[in-house]
């Protein structure tokens, strides 16, 4: 049984494209509609075939849509929202995947008032932005939380939640302000450190850039990785999550400048004892399947 006959994907870079190769792959009978801003996008998403229909404005996209998921950048949800505001039929569900809820909850309700408001994030996705970037397998066996409004029906969570299992999700419904406040920890502040670590390294005057990329294998590799993530999504997330983040990057300080004291004092005991956790941590990640534990992360090399 399919849970929406007629999908519409607004953003058709890597998460629009992925959602829109895994409904292809597992839910055929549905008619998937695409519309991104930019033509480019739209040519390229025709010619890779992921969309039945692409349409060159975003009413008519919508106009036929039980399902309509904006996968835009954080910051430009109002602006779409306002464009299908007119077309958008009564009883379709809206969601996006965003990677902060509670302002895009605001936005998207103060631009689509009496509208079936759902806001969900697959906890998914790779440094690549665009509509080649997208694959069908990128939410198999990831999460995808949901952040229903109170004033939700919950057969539409239903449907949302079924059509997330489909696409090969694990689902997890939480309160939108919890969640922004787990993903400042899990997601965000890995982000801003990564870009911090990565700006620093390459503003240092006494060692070369050549020397860092050389010797990029001890550990500064894996950040530049994450530093190589799309700037305006990220932008938009630290605006749109402003308070979780200042809030854990607090905590983050804190817990710096102890582990600063503990290496000027020579407080061998406490790095150890520190490290040994995070260790346990990592290993818990692989039990549970949300990392590889093959060398250099799994990652290929062709
Ligand atoms: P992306 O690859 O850059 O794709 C976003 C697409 O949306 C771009 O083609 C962009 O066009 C288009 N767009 C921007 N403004 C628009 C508008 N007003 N109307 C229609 N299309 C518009 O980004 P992404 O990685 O798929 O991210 C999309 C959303 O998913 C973001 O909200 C992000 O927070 C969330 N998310 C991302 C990840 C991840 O790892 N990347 C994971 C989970 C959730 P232009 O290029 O012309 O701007």
């Amino acid at each position: 049984m399919l849970p929406f006959a007629n999908i519409t994907i607004i953003g058709l870079g890597l998460i629009g494209s992925s959602i829109a190769h895994a409904a292809k792959e597992n839910m055929s009978a549905a008619r998937i509609t695409g519309f991104d801003s930019d033509p480019a996008v739209r040519n390229r998403a025709l010619e890779l075939g992921f969309c039945d229909d692409v349409t060159d404005n975003p009413g008519a996209a919508v106009i036929d849509a039980d399902l309509v998921v904006l996968c835009v950048p954080v910051g430009a949800m109002a602006e779409i929202a306002d464009e299908i505001a007119f077309d958008l039929p009564e009883d379709a569900i809206i969601s996006d995947v965003g990677s902060s809820k509670d302002g895009v909850l605001e936005t998207l309700r103060n631009s689509l008032p009496n509208t079936r408001i759902i806001p969900a994030h697959p906890v998914a996705g790779t440094e690549n932005s665009g509509p080649d970037a997208g694959f069908a397998t990128l939410f198999q066996d990831r999460w995808c939380i949901i952040t229903p409004p109170d004033d939700a029906l919950e057969g539409d969570v239903e449907k949302l939640k079924a059509f997330w299992e489909k696409l090969g999700a694990n689902i997890e419904i939480m309160d939108a302000k919890h969640h922004d406040l787990v993903l400042a920890v899990t997601s965000h502040l890995p982000h801003l450190i990564a870009y911090t670590i990565v700006g620093t390294a390459s503003d240092l005057e006494d060692v070369t850039r050549s020397e860092v990329i050389k010797y990029s294998a001890g550990g500064f590799r894996d950040f530049t990785r994450i530093a190589a993530s799309d700037p305006t999504m990220w932008r938009d997330v630290f605006l749109s999550n402003k308070e979780a983040v200042l809030e854990m990057l607090q905590r983050f300080s804190e817990d710096l400048s102890a582990l600063q004291r503990a290496i000027r004092w020579d407080k061998g005991d406490e790095l150890f004892e520190l490290f040994t956790k995070t260790r346990a941590i990592r290993r818990r990640i692989i039990e549970e399947g949300q990392d590889d534990a093959a060398p250099d992360f799994g990652r290929s090399h062709d």
